[in-house]
């Protein structure tokens, strides 16, 4: 454990951190990645968790999912416990590799997409955008709508993947970003 509270372990691999409000489909997109049914838990209970989960995936890299943020049932206070929370991992951690934010697809990002958006960006993290639940809308419709999601948020809709939990749509593309990812020098030049 780390000397940080010890709420996360030593850092030894890289770790990809996975953020988004909640009920966006995290713990759902994170099942779909690691191909494995009942790893993180799916909730229909948006906020519950609080803490930063890391999933060991082959003693290769980490997968750290961010408690989800921005849920209106949630109080001011309990917000104000996770900014910190969030931020300072996505600050802090020596071996952040990079960043996958969540979108809806049927959502147009809120202000706390807008934030974190901004947030990561001042940063410099290496961030991929990874649009969900991309079934609840006909293949037709799909990618008008993400060119639409890439407008708002001022990204080229290249760097958004497309992605479905129900039909594993976007799960290798995702995958084979993140090895990508992991496999380029760290963004920090003294890290
Ligand atoms: P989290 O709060 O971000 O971890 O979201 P969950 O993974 O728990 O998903 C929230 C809700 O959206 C659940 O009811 C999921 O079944 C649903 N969901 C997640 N991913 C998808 C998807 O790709 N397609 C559809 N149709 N529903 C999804």
């Amino acid at each position: 454990m780390s000397k940080r509270d010890g709420w996360r372990p030593e850092p030894s691999y890289p770790e990809i951190a996975f953020v988004g409000r909640s009920n966006v489909g995290k713990s759902s997109l994170l099942n779909k990645l690691m191909k494995r049914k009942a790893f993180a838990r799916v909730s229909n209970t948006p906020g519950r968790t609080r803490e930063i989960h890391f999933f060991d995936v082959n003693k290769q890299f980490v997968l750290a999912d961010l408690p989800g943020y921005g849920y209106a049932r949630i109080s001011k206070e309990r917000k104000a416990e996770w900014r910190p929370l969030i931020e300072g991992y996505l600050t802090d951690s020596p071996k952040l590799w990079g960043v996958v934010q969540l979108l809806d697809v049927r959502h147009d990002p809120t202000a706390d997409d807008m934030v974190m958006l901004d947030f990561l960006a001042e940063l410099g993290v290496p961030t991929i955008f990874a649009v969900t639940k991309v079934d609840k809308l006909t293949k037709a419709a799909v990618g008008p709508r993400i060119g639409a999601l890439a407008n708002q948020l001022g990204l080229d809709p290249d760097q958004i993947v497309p992605f479905s939990a129900t039909t594993g749509q976007g799960r290798d593309e995702l995958a084979a970003a993140l090895m990508e990812l992991l496999d380029t020098p760290h963004w920090k030049p003294d890290a």
